[in-house]
């Protein structure tokens, strides 16, 4: 029997990342709970360094409206909130009444702590807190090796994950979501000012991305459609659309690792694609696994997994990151990568690897001003994937390549975009490099005609340096 006195009382449904209303554990649990009050709060101060970047901050401005829309359709609504969310949730459950507050879980340590924080000062003040699971397949300490610790190794980690699963249910997007007698007051989206006004560098972002969950749906369906197909032989080619480029609308919750499960395995009995299916859920661990480590390694986005790297002699320049940034280095993979991630917040993964190797290993820039970069500008910037996937590249990670492999930015092109079209589409100066060139173009006959910069660094040389530099590190541990 409802208590009486709190039958009316409304629940707030805190939304953070989970911007979804099909699969989302936290919304279901309130609907089921009585009327419900939606929220979503900007907190720029509480996540401190790691606040919201500018191209996700695009993104979710797109994805809130979403939401919101969706949510009118089903008889409710979003209210908007700015500030410390340690301070928002009282007032607002002074505000509204509410006698519950249910979210999904975030693995961010600013975010644990907060949320532990928030959850300890409600529940004495008598207030119902409770956090659920949206984001993952599995909780990261749910995921124990024989002798009860972290796992620091991808594949067994995967192996234990997948015997674990067994059926992955999700749960249905709610019919209708019952109105508050009252709605509390709302900022209005557009005073946050999350878009790009002078310059409106996102012009390239518009015509690529659909934020929101229904574009989330629509770009897994034509990936199961379509893509699938051909996702173990061509997913490292930039130079053909091979992946899901599901990642910004995962980071941003608008569709769940559990609904990519059900349906890639699906795809994979009445397709025949199990070989396909399973790398791609592969992939899908590899994000597992980086929350892992997120939750058990907390400095992962700030400090060396491997102690041993803190004393790296790097060679920091200013002059050289930037020449990295804006697609300047000489080496057409790396400024194609570079310049596709400016112009369309996304960069392939294998263009992300070489890129962000060259950082380190060429230049010899720590790894931090680069996973810094790629907050900034990803719309999939997400702290575990980033920071584990910095440190993999780095050799500083957990089950992380070997630092003296350092890739040759010739041959990653010459491999993965053996015509050189990723790098025509993305450095028009090149569009009239032979393909024999297009790689090296210093090589070719006209080189100086082209008005592309030289390498910043000999490959060789840069190589030489880099291992050299490893060498002088006390033993790893
Ligand atoms: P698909 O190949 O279709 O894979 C499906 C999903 O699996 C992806 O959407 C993603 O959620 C996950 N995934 C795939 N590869 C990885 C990986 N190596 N690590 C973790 N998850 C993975 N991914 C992010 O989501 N956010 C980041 O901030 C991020 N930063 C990166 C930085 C560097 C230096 C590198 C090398 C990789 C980074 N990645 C990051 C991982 C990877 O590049 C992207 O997830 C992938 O390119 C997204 O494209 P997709 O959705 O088409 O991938």
């Amino acid at each position: 029997m409802p208590n009486p006195h709190t039958a009316d009382a409304p629940t707030l449904l805190w939304f953070r990342q989970d911007l979804r209303l099909t699969d989302n554990p936290a919304l279901a649990a309130a609907v089921k709970a009585g009327p419900v009050i939606p929220v979503f709060i900007l907190d720029d101060e509480t996540p401190g360094q790691w606040k919201a970047g500018g191209a996700t901050r695009w993104w979710l401005h797109h994805s809130l409206e979403a939401l919101a829309t969706d949510l009118r359709k089903l008889g409710s609504d979003l209210v908007l909130r700015r500030g410390p969310a340690d301070k928002v949730i009282p007032a607002l459950v002074k505000q509204t009444g509410a006698t519950a507050i249910f979210w999904n879980r975030q693995y961010e340590p600013w975010a644990i702590a907060r949320d532990t924080r928030i959850k300890d000062s409600l529940k004495a003040n008598g207030i119902k807190a409770e956090s659920f699971n949206a984001s993952l397949l599995r909780e990261p300490w749910e995921m124990k090796t024989g002798s009860g610790g972290p796992y620091r190794v991808f594949t067994p980690f995967w192996r234990a994950a997948r015997q674990q699963l067994g059926t992955v249910e999700t749960l249905a997007r709610p019919k209708a979501i019952a109105a508050p007698a009252a709605w509390p007051a709302t900022d209005k989206l557009a005073a946050w000012k999350l878009l790009p006004v002078k310059p409106d560098w996102a012009t390239g972002f518009t015509p690529l991305w659909t934020p929101g969950e229904q574009g989330a749906r629509t770009r897994l369906d034509g990936f199961l459609a379509g893509t699938i197909g051909g996702y173990a032989a061509n997913r490292d080619r930039p130079d053909i659309e091979a992946t899901s480029r599901l990642s910004p609308h995962l980071h941003f919750g608008e569709i769940s690792p559990r609904q990519l499960w059900k349906a890639a395995t699906a795809a994979a009995q009445s397709k025949g694609q199990e070989t396909n299916a399973d790398k791609f859920l592969a992939e899908v661990g590899w994000r597992e696994f980086s929350y892992h480590l997120l939750y058990h390694f907390p400095h992962l986005p700030e400090r060396n997994y491997k102690e041993s790297f803190d004393a790296f002699p790097w060679a920091d320049s200013d002059t050289n990151f930037r020449k990295w940034c804006r697609g300047q280095t000489g080496y057409p993979i790396v400024d194609a990568g570079m310049r596709e991630l400016w112009t369309t917040g996304f960069m392939h993964n294998r263009v992300r690897m070489v890129a962000a190797s060259f950082l380190i290993k060429h230049l010899l820039i720590p790894w931090q001003r680069g996973e810094a970069w790629f907050w900034d500008t990803l719309v999939d910037a997400d702290l575990a994937s980033n920071s584990a996937s910095w440190q993999w590249v780095a050799g500083s990670g957990a089950d992380a390549a070997p630092y003296f492999r350092i890739f040759n930015p010739v041959m990653q092109g010459e491999k993965f975009d053996p015509a050189g079209a990723y790098v025509r589409k993305w450095v028009p100066e090149l569009a009239t490099c032979s393909p024999k060139f297009i790689h090296r173009p210093w090589d070719a006959p006209d080189f100086a005609r082209l008005r592309y910069p030289a390498p910043m660094v000999d490959h060789a040389t840069a190589r030489d340096r880099a291992l050299k530099a490893f060498k002088t590190l006390p033993k790893a541990e």
